[in-house]
């Protein structure tokens, strides 16, 4: 008879399966509004397994989501990180550790998971993007409330936003990462003007942020007053383990595109193309695998520096798949003529082109951090190579000359 550890997790994946048919079954994806199925998801503990129960979990292994979301997906769902995507990857982690009271996580956390309420991450800033910490938007303390000034950037999907994860000045007589506090600011309130900002794609899902005396409850402060960039650090492991850390089947994925398109053109086919192809596959399985083990062993904590790791692969791996594609096109790829702007997709809009799936995958190495500084976070922090000099990290922060 085999011990209780390793019956554990296959009892566990059983039963996470059978919860997430029973749902399926009684909220058909095919034939219900998307709400009524992730809200039966989340009364259910599906929608994170790893949270605790009554906040959308089970206490169960975050390796354990996959098997709920190829159950939806099957059933013709939609993935709910595609529907909410810094809500669910990054928001959710970032409110269960550091939120106020339970209550409010709660109240945040279910219309999160629906997708009636979209959030979006207020970190870049003009002078402050890959040293996030330089940042200079201020939140001066009023009685229960903080006023914000300043400028964010860059910020997937604010016009949509009820809710954005705002990391602020709060002391600038601090040297940069502890003059830093994390708040939930409304994004709907006067004094928050979103406006777009078009991509090569012509898409405009980001935009610039300007925050004139916008007000945020302190009673929505996550983590202590000065202690924001440990709250963003968590924030921000969790941004590359869900940029990086998609998992589908064998040859799913972009690499399932690639070789779609490949059947679709046989007239194409080059030996070169074919080698190319099958390094691809290759590259693709090997990350797929090492993301599917790194899953496996992963308990219900957070996500460490190995989440720079399928950043980094993730977002070379897409580069290089759709500059296939458009190889493959050939002359076809050229065909790209409609930048009406589009607020309303997201990247992950499955009826996009592939040339349009090309021109955003140049993003990829700069989104969520770029492939240098995820190169720099692997060598300091995985190899434990000599840091970069760092000047400012003990100045007060008003002191550190800024462009
Ligand atoms: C599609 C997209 C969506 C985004 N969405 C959001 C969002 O929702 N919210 C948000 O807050 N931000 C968002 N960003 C911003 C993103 O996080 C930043 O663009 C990124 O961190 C890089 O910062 P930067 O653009 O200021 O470049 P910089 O930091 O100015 O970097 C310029 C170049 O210098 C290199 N570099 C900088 N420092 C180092 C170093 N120490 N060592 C080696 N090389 C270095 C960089 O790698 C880069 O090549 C988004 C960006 C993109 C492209």
């Amino acid at each position: 008879m085999s011990s209780p550890t390793t019956t554990r997790p296959a009892s566990d994946a059983a039963r996470v399966a059978q919860a997430a048919r029973e749902v399926v079954e009684a909220h058909d994806p095919l034939s219900v509004p998307r709400e009524e199925l992730f809200g039966a998801l989340y009364d259910a503990g599906l929608a994170w397994v790893h949270h605790p129960e009554g906040l959308g979990g089970l206490g169960l292994s975050r390796g354990l989501q996959p098997v709920v979301d190829q159950i939806v997906t099957d059933a013709g769902g939609e993935r709910m990180f595609a529907v909410n995507p810094i809500g669910y990857g990054m928001g959710a982690p970032t409110v269960v550790e550091y939120g106020p009271d339970r209550d409010q996580v709660g109240a945040w956390l279910r219309p999160m998971a629906t997708g009636e309420e979209i959030w979006c991450q207020l970190f870049s800033e003009p002078g402050a993007g890959s040293d996030v910490a330089g940042l200079a938007t201020s939140a001066v303390r009023d009685g229960d409330e903080w006023v914000v000034n300043g400028q964010k950037v860059w910020t997937t999907l604010a016009h949509v936003a009820r809710w954005g994860m705002l990391v602020a000045r709060t002391d600038p007589e601090q040297p940069k990462h502890r003059g830093l506090t994390y708040f939930v600011i409304d994004m709907t309130q006067p004094g928050v003007d979103v406006r777009p900002l078009r991509q090569m794609t012509g898409q405009a899902e980001f935009n610039e942020v300007h925050l004139h005396d916008a007000r945020v409850l302190d009673a929505h402060r996550l983590g202590e007053v000065g202690a924001g960039w440990k709250v963003a650090i968590t924030t921000l492991m969790n941004e590359r383990t869900a940029i990086g850390g998609v998992t589908g089947r064998r040859g799913s994925g972009v690499i399932g595109e690639a070789l779609g398109l490949w059947r679709a053109h046989p007239d194409r086919h080059t030996p070169v193309l074919r080698d190319r192809l099958a390094a691809l596959w290759t590259r693709a399985e090997t990350h797929r695998l090492t993301l599917a083990r790194a899953r496996r062993t992963a308990s219900a904590g957070q996500p460490g520096p190995e989440g720079s790791v399928s950043k980094l692969v993730g977002a070379e791996l897409n580069q290089d798949v759709y500059e296939f594609c458009m190889d493959l096109l050939g002359p076809d790829a050229l065909l790209y003529d409609d930048w009406t702007m589009d607020r309303g997709r997201v990247h992950t809009d499955p009826n996009s082109t592939v040339q349009q799936r090309f021109l955003r995958s140049r993003a990829n190495t700069i989104e969520g951090g770029t492939s240098e500084v995820m190169r720099n976070i692997l060598g300091e922090r995985v190899l434990g190579l000599p840091g970069e000099p760092r000047s400012d990290s003990d100045r007060p922060w008003k002191e550190v000359p800024r462009g």
